[in-house]
């Protein structure tokens, strides 16, 4: 291996630096573009550095490597809809584990290849070895497979068998039994074993995972490969991957516990639940319920003379992209007098921060985003709640129906607000698949339609009145 001189060492602690700055920075919707771009140059200089020290064959390749990771990479991320950035971002790690455990099957068939071979590196780097190619697996076939099923090329479903339980745990003994033997008495075939073992388990750990929880699973998973990238960064003795890895895997496990904390839902239940017999998706089918409907024009006069207004944004605002006609709407009422704030769910829509990115693209002033502890309490004050496209965050369900999917997570308090209005196309549930007995309740309004088109109507309406 080639030692790594002073120069490369201190230009990575300067990645490094980078890296912790550019997560400082994603932490606030005003610095998060600057973090972003800090955290990307960090990564470009990391990887030019090494064809400036290492003797490396096959630069042709290497560098066609990366012009193809380029392209796709920039033509994903500029293709891909919001609503379908947690696929992305599946992909994205799935990339990341894979290459990782490639990497320390590479890495160990050098050290079994070099002179005293084993002795040299000693074993605690055949742990961090087996590690990254067992956890790398774990995370390249998980990703995969909660791809699949965001991107509806399979069941979001739970998928379980009978047996599942039994080969789940056998191929997890399998791998700490591999992983010691690659310890104690390192061969090849031991860690191709091993990877094909992690992709076993990888896949069974996903497959009874479904619904709303699938996310949940992308972040957990992202922390495996946070955590696959530093033990990978040991082996290769390389400090800027071990504390990239780190903050990674860090991250991802802080992330992976906010979301279940707000969906009221423990880890454990999130990934054995359905092991157990619960399931996590409702029925998902349309109510035939009678309720009361109105048109843009009669909920235009509600807001038109409504004093507090409330505005809450869902995964519908996202899918129709009304976000723009949402800000407009909401300055026309701000100067006809009505204070208006935006309460912001913390899993509203698919992914952490979903709502806060979408109306920081329309321009709203972070001013008027309130999260749900700090509202949740004028909601009982509010004329009129405008539930935009949002279904499961405000479903009382998760307070009054134990069993339900949804039941123990914290919910923005709508059903205590005067009147209630919700934009949406038809009596579907969401998310969670069960239905919602606010959209039923005396005070509550439903506007049909899709929430961009209701939302010009609606905006045009005010205006006219
Ligand atoms: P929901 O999925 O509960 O509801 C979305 C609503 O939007 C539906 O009622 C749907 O009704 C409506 N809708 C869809 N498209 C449109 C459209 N074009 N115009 C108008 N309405 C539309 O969304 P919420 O944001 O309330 O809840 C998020 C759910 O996602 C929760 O269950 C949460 O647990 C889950 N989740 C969130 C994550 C996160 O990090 N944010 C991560 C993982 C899961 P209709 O079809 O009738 O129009």
């Amino acid at each position: 291996m080639t030692a790594v001189p002073v120069w490369a060492q201190l230009v990575y602690l300067a990645c490094a630096v980078g890296f912790i700055l550019a997560l400082k920075g994603l932490s606030g919707p005003r610095t998060a573009r600057t973090g972003n771009l800090v955290g990307a140059a960090a990564a470009v200089i990391a990887c030019a550095v090494p064809f400036f020290y290492v003797d490396l064959d096959h630069v042709v390749l290497i560098l066609v490597a990366i012009a193809v990771g380029t392209v796709g990479g920039v033509v994903g991320a500029r293709r891909v809809q919001m609503t379908q950035m947690p696929q992305m971002v599946a992909l994205f790690n799935g990339v990341g584990g894979g290459a990782a455990a490639l990497v320390a099957l590479l890495e160990l068939h050098e050290i079994l290849e070099q002179p005293g071979g084993v002795d040299v590196v000693g074993w605690f780097v055949l742990v961090a070895t087996a590690f990254t190619i067992f956890v790398g697996s774990v995370s390249f076939a998980g990703s995969v497979i909660t791809f699949a099923k965001l991107q509806e090329l399979m069941s979001s479903a739970p998928l379980v068998f009978p047996g599942l339980a039994i080969v789940f745990g056998a191929s997890l003994v399998a791998g700490v039994g591999l992983a010691t033997q690659l310890a104690l008495s390192p061969a090849m075939w031991v860690g191709i074993v091993l990877a094909l073992v992690g992709l076993l388990f990888g896949a069974l750990l996903v497959l009874p995972v479904g619904g709303a929880d699938v996310p949940i699973v992308i972040s957990l998973l992202n922390a495996f490969t946070g955590l696959t990238v530093a033990a990978g960064g040991y082996v290769l003795d390389n400090v800027v991957l071990l504390v990239a890895g780190t903050l990674v895997g860090a991250s991802g496990t802080f992330l992976t516990l906010l979301m279940a904390k707000a969906m009221g839902r423990s880890v454990s239940n999130i990934l054995f639940g359905a092991l157990k017999g619960g399931s996590t998706l409702g029925a998902g089918v349309a109510s035939d319920r009678p309720v009361r409907s109105a048109g843009p024009e009669d909920v235009a006069i509600m807001l038109a003379y409504a004093d507090r207004i409330i505005i809450v944004p869902g995964y519908g605002l996202a899918v129709a992209q009304a976000q723009h006609t949402l800000r407009e709407l909401v300055d026309v009422l701000g100067e006809r007098g009505a204070d208006v704030d935006y309460a912001i769910h913390p899993v509203a829509g698919r992914m952490p921060g979903h709502m806060n990115v979408l109306l920081a693209e329309a321009q709203v002033p972070y001013e008027q985003l309130k999260e749900m502890d700090d509202i949740n309490g004028d909601f009982k004050d509010a004329d009129v709640v405008l539930v935009v496209g949002a279904n499961d965050v405000v479903n009382p369900a998760a307070k009054t129906t134990p069993g339900a999917p949804i039941y123990g997570m914290p919910i923005l308090n709508v059903d205590e607000a005067k009147q209630v209005v919700f934009m949406k196309r038809s009596m579907r549930p969401g998310f969670a698949g069960i239905e919602n007995e606010l959209l039923f309740e005396d005070h509550t309004t439903l506007l049909f339609g899709d929430a961009k088109d209701s939302m010009s109507k609606l905006l045009n309406a005010v205006k006219a009145l």
